[in-house]
């Protein structure tokens, strides 16, 4: 399996406060990672770190054996569903700012970035949106055009935060088998950040446990065997541990 991230010994202060202490994993090709922990566990601090918009303290990260920071992770941010009819932007707008970061100036879009939008419409079954405003979409639909803007440079790691929050129950389960099917389908290694540990722990094929250390990261399937030998999780994370 080739390696996609490598963090080793990363430490991040934030003045006097550490947010995170000495954390040492790897992301490999093909991997669907749920990233876990309550809040304020460091979990957003990692994937900025990671996206190189935080500096580490001390201890590297590495993209595919590099020490710097490589085009190639998309992101999906959290959504708020505003229902704003009056954001002007169109969807095939919004999904070509993803290909904005490796082009050099002139920045604009040509022939074959538009082939590559229509292509990643297609991929998430949204082309017939593509002329509609952002703003008139259902969270579900705006969800998958952000998913579109993170994907349509073909990265090799997405890292989506907390993604469900914002959508109905139907729409979420529709768009966990969405995001299970790129990662098993597209060659696509997910991080997924996510509160709900009962649903990560279905979907995703490992878990990563943060409380500014690492607690865990191995296999879903050995996570609760695991975790009741961390005292108190449950209290501490008020997360329920499903099967
Ligand atoms: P999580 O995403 O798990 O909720 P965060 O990474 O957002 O955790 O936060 C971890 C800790 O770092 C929290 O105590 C938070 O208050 C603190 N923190 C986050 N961002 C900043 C910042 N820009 N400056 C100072 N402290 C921060």
């Amino acid at each position: 399996m080739s390696k996609i991230i490598e963090v080793k010994n990363l430490n991040i202060f934030y003045g006097q406060q550490q947010v995170l202490k000495d954390i040492t994993f790897t992301i490999e090709e093909g991997d669907y990672i749920g990233l876990v922990g309550a809040n304020g566990s460091g979990k957003t601090t990692l994937v900025k770190a990671i996206l190189g918009l935080v500096p580490s303290t001390s201890g590297t990260i590495q993209y595919y054996g590099i020490d710097r920071y490589q085009q190639g992770v998309g992101y999906l941010p959290q959504v708020a569903v505003t229902g704003n009819t009056l954001f002007p932007a169109e969807v095939h707008e919004i999904v070509g700012i993803g290909l904005m970061g490796s082009k050099k100036f002139p920045k604009k879009i040509n022939k074959e970035d538009n082939h590559r939008i229509d292509d990643i419409l297609r991929r998430l079954d949204i082309y017939h949106l593509k002329h509609k405003k952002i703003g008139d979409l259902s969270g579900g639909q705006q969800q998958r055009v952000l998913l579109a803007r993170a994907m349509v440079s073909k990265p090799k790691l997405l890292i989506l935060d907390e993604p469900t929050s914002a959508l109905d129950p139907k729409v979420r389960t529709e768009f966990f088998k969405l995001i299970k099917d790129i990662n098993e389908n597209d060659n696509t290694s997910i991080v997924l950040v996510s509160h709900d540990l009962g649903s990560i722990k279905k979907c995703s094929k490992k878990i990563m446990l943060l409380d500014r250390e690492l607690m865990y990261f191995g296999s879903s399937d050995d996570f609760t065997i695991n975790v009741n030998f961390v005292e108190g999780i449950h209290d501490h994370m008020h997360m329920e541990v499903t099967n």
